[in-house]
C-alpha cells in the first residue's frame, strides 16, 4: 500500500495521471483529488501548505488556513469555527484545544509547511476509507449536541461539510431527516429523556462513496419543534419542546439547509456576561445540569421568528485576529500592546497567586503564540496564547506578577494597552469588562429586530459559562474508591490511597485560591456503607456535589490494567458541558506531567453521568506499569497533578466568586 500510494503520488506530481486507474488513488466527494506538493513520510501522506489538492480539499469544507514562511504554527479555522493547530517540529496538534497525537511532526521545506494529510482530515470530520485499493475522503456528521435549556432541547449538529436533508416520514412525534454525502461513527442512539425529545437515533447507510445518514429524533404526538439558525451551513440547530411550548425559529421543511446567516454582514455581538439571575434557575428537568443558555421565559420568546443575523450563536461573527504583540519594558513598568483587526470584546481576571490574565473574545492569534520571562523587575512571566474554546475562539494574555501590582488598560481602535506598574494594586476589583474598538460601529441587533431580547441570548450565550449553582464557589473532589473498596493494587500501590493523598493536596492548593472545597470522603472508608453496591455507592458521591450547589466536580483516579506496558495520563468527561473543563485541565496536565499523553475521551463513567455540575474523572497514571508507578511514588509528581488540576480549573472558571457575606455558616 505504502509503495503503490508513493507510486501514484509521483505519478501525480509529475503530471496527468494518465495510465493510474487501476493504482490507488484519493478521492473526495466523488473527484478525484490530485496533490501536487505531496509526498510520504512515517507510512503516510505529507501535504504542502501550498499545494492546490489540499487548498481546494479546505474550500469545500469551508476551512481557511493560515501559514506564513518562518512561522512555527500552522493555524486552520474550520467552518464551524473550530481552530486546528499544528506545530512544526511536534508531532502533538490541538483541535479545538484537545490535543491529538500525529503520525510525524509537520516540518517546514521550502516556502510550506508539510503537514499529515488524514490526521488534518479527520480533524476536519473527514475520514480515510479504504475502497478497493482506493482511499476515499468521506465527510462525517462528526458531532451531535444535546442542550437542555429547561424544557426546551437544543439539538446541533455538525458536520465535515454543508449539511443538506430530506424529511422521512415519520410517525407522529418523529422527525427523521436523511443527510445524504455524510457517514457517521457517532453513538448509534442516545437517550435524552426530555419531555420533548426522548431518544435520538443515528443509522449510517450507503457506500464508502456515496454514505448517507438518518438521524431519528423521538418526542410526544404533540410536540413541538423548529429550525432554529446555526453559525455556519455545516452546521444544523433543531429545537424540541412539549406542547404549546413558544419555540423561535422556522417549521422543519420536507427538504433543506441549515438555517444560517450566510451572505449576511459580519457581526461581532459585545461580550455578554453570564447570565445573572435573581432567581435560581429551573434544573428539575435538566438532568445533565446543562443550563448554560437561559430559558425562554414563558410569554418572552417569539411563538415565529425569521431567522436574523442577530440569533446566530456568537460563532456566527468572523472572529477578529491579533495582528502584533508589542512589549515595551520601562524602569518601573511593563507595557505590553495587543494589536486587532477588529473591534473585539475582552474580559480580564486576577487570581490570587499573582496571576493575571486577559481573555479576547472571539479573536483567533495571527501570530506565534509566546511564553517568555520578559526583561522586567514587574512581569515575571508574559504568555499569549489561543485558548479556541468552542463556541467561540478566545485569545488569552496572561501575567504572572510577583506582587498585587496595578494594571491599566488603555483601548483604542484598533489594540489594547496593558500596563503593569510598579504602585501596588488599590482597586480590588478581580475582574472586568471592556472593548477594543469603536463598540457602536458594530452591527449588534438591527433596530427593527423582531425578536425580543430573551431570545437571542437564549440561543446566543456559550456554554463554556458554568451554570450558576447554589453555590459558585464550591468544587468537590473525589477521590477514587476508598473503605472495603482497595481500587487497583500493584507495583506497591494501592489506589485508594493514592487518590485521597493527590486530592488532599489539589484541596489545599484550591483553598490557597480561595476556593471552598468538599472532599468526597476525608479518610480511608466507603462513602456509602462498606460492601455497598457500586451504584449506590457511586450515588453517594454523586449526592455530595448534588446536594451541595457545587460549582465542579473532579474525580481522581490511578489506572491499572493486566498488561504492564500501557501508561500515561488520560482525562474523561461525560456531558457535552464538561468538555471545556476537560480541556482546561487535561492541558495542564499533558505540559506538567512525565507521563504519556493519553488525550481527553468520553466515557460514560457514574459520577461524571450523574453528577448536575461539569464533571471530569481523571485517570492520573497507570500503577501497573513500572514507569508510572515510579513517578506515583514520588510526592513531586503527585504535587504536580494537584497544581496542574487547580491550574486547568483557573483557566476554565477564573478566580472563584467573592465570599458570601451571611454568615449561617456554622
Ligand atoms: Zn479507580
Amino acid at each position: 500500500m505504502r509503495a503503490a500510494l508513493l507510486a501514484v503520488l509521483v505519478l501525480l506530481t509529475c503530471a496527468v495521471p494518465a495510465g493510474a486507474q487501476d493504482a490507488p488513488n484519493i478521492w473526495f466527494a466523488g473527484t478525484q483529488l490530485i496533490f501536487d506538493q505531496a509526498e510520504m513520510r512515517a507510512g503516510t501522506v505529507a501535504v504542502g501548505t501550498a499545494d492546490t489538492g489540499l487548498q481546494r480539499f479546505l474550500a469545500r469544507l469551508g476551512a481557511t488556513l493560515a501559514y506564513e514562511p518562518g512561522q512555527r504554527y500552522v493555524v486552520i479555522t474550520t467552518a464551524d469555527r473550530r481552530t486546528i493547530t499544528f506545530t512544526l517540529g511536534d508531532a502533538q496538534f490541538t483541535v479545538a484545544g484537545a490535543s491529538f497525537r500525529a503520525p510525524f511532526a509537520p516540518y517546514s521545506a521550502g516556502a510550506q509547511a508539510f503537514l499529515p494529510l488524514f490526521a488534518l482530515a479527520r480533524a476536519l470530520y473527514v475520514v480515510p476509507i479504504d475502497a478497493g485499493g482506493e482511499t476515499v475522503l468521506q465527510p462525517q456528521l462528526g458531532a451531535l449536541d444535546v442542550h437542555n435549556v429547561g424544557q426546551t432541547v437544543v439539538v446541533t449538529l455538525r458536520g465535515a461539510t454543508p449539511l443538506h436533508f430530506r424529511r422521512l416520514a415519520g410517525d407522529d412525534g418523529q422527525v427523521e431527516l436523511l443527510f445524504t454525502g455524510v457517514a457517521s461513527t457517532l453513538d448509534q442512539s442516545r437517550i435524552v429523556g426530555s419531555p420533548g425529545l426522548s431518544q435520538v437515533t443515528l443509522l449510517a447507510e450507503g457506500t464508502p462513496r456515496n454514505p448517507s445518514t438518518s438521524v431519528a429524533f423521538y418526542g410526544p404526538a404533540d410536540g413541538v419543534h423548529v429550525l432554529g439558525p446555526s453559525s455556519s451551513p455545516n452546521e444544523l440547530t433543531l429545537i424540541f419542546a412539549p406542547a404549546g411550548t413558544p419555540l423561535a425559529g422556522t417549521p422543519i421543511p420536507d427538504e433543506g439547509d441549515a438555517v444560517a446567516s450566510v451572505g449576511a454582514p459580519a457581526v461581532t455581538p459585545a461580550f455578554t456576561p453570564p447570565p445573572e439571575p435573581s432567581v435560581p434557575p429551573d434544573t428539575s428537568s435538566d438532568e445533565d445540569g446543562d443550563q448554560t443558555a437561559a430559558s425562554p421565559q414563558p410569554g418572552e420568546a417569539a411563538t415565529v421568528a425569521s431567522p436574523s443575523p442577530v440569533a446566530s450563536e456568537m460563532g456566527a461573527a468572523v472572529p477578529a485576529v491579533v495582528t502584533a504583540i508589542d512589549e515595551t519594558p520601562a524602569e518601573s513598568s511593563f507595557s505590553v500592546r495587543v494589536a486587532v483587526n477588529a473591534p473585539v470584546a475582552y474580559e480580564w481576571h486576577r487570581l490570587l497567586d499573582g496571576r493575571w490574565y486577559l481573555d479576547l473574545q472571539n479573536a483567533t492569534l495571527g501570530i506565534a503564540p509566546l511564553d517568555e520571562t520578559p526583561a522586567s523587575d514587574v512581569v515575571s512571566s508574559l504568555r499569549v496564547r489561543q485558548m479556541a474554546l468552542q463556541p467561540i475562539p478566545v485569545v488569552r494574555v496572561a501575567f504572572t506578577l510577583p506582587s498585587d501590582l496595578a494594571v491599566d488598560l488603555e483601548p483604542s481602535d484598533s489594540s489594547l494597552t496593558i500596563t503593569v506598574g510598579a504602585s501596588a494594586d488599590t482597586d480590588v476589583a478581580r475582574t472586568g469588562l471592556g472593548q477594543i474598538g469603536d463598540a457602536g460601529t458594530i452591527a449588534l441587533a438591527p433596530v427593527s429586530s423582531p425578536l425580543p431580547s430573551a431570545t437571542p441570548a437564549a440561543v446566543a450565550t456559550p456554554w463554556k459559562f458554568a451554570p450558576r449553582t447554589a453555590n459558585a464557589g464550591l468544587i468537590v473532589i473525589d477521590p477514587g474508591h476508598g473503605g472495603s473498596d482497595s481500587g487497583a493494587m500493584g507495583n506497591g500501590l494501592v489506589e485508594k490511597d493514592l487518590t485521597l493523598d493527590i486530592a488532599g493536596r489539589l484541596r489545599r492548593v484550591l483553598e490557597a485560591r480561595g476556593w471552598t472545597v468538599k472532599l468526597t470522603r476525608y479518610t480511608d472508608v466507603d462513602v456509602y456503607q462498606p460492601n455497598d453496591s457500586a451504584h449506590d455507592e457511586l450515588q453517594a458521591r454523586c449526592d455530595i456535589a448534588n446536594n451541595a450547589g457545587a460549582r465542579l466536580f473532579i474525580s481522581i483516579h490511578v489506572n491499572s490494567f493486566t498488561s504492564s506496558d500501557l501508561n500515561g495520563t488520560t482525562t474523561y468527561y461525560y456531558k457535552d458541558d464538561s468538555l471545556p473543563l476537560a480541556q482546561a485541565v487535561h492541558r495542564h496536565l499533558a505540559a506538567a506531567l512525565e507521563t504519556k499523553d493519553d488525550g481527553i475521551q468520553k466515557a460514560n463513567f457514574y459520577v461524571i453521568h450523574h453528577t448536575t455540575m461539569p464533571a471530569i474523572l481523571i485517570e492520573t497514571a497507570f500503577l501497573s506499569n513500572p514507569g508510572d508507578a515510579a513517578l506515583l511514588r514520588s510526592p513531586t509528581f503527585l504535587q504536580k497533578i494537584a497544581v496542574s488540576v487547580a491550574d486547568g480549573v483557573s483557566d476554565y472558571a477564573g478566580a472563584p466568586p467573592p465570599p458570601q457575606t451571611s454568615m449561617d455558616i456554622p
